[in-house]
């Protein structure tokens, strides 16, 4: 699962797929939140 964050007010939602829409502030567009389960000190 991931946790996506509105750009605009930081909202955040977590799901599969990146939100339509921000319930907060009515933004589109989001990033993905890494909760740092990869890419930071993995040998693998
Ligand atoms: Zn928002």
């Amino acid at each position: 699962m991931a946790v996506w964050v509105c750009t605009r007010c930081g909202y955040e939602k977590e799901g599969r797929c990146k939100p339509r829409k921000c319930p907060e502030c009515d933004g589109t567009e989001f990033r993905k939140k890494d909760e740092g389960t990869d890419g930071k000190a993995g040998s693998r």
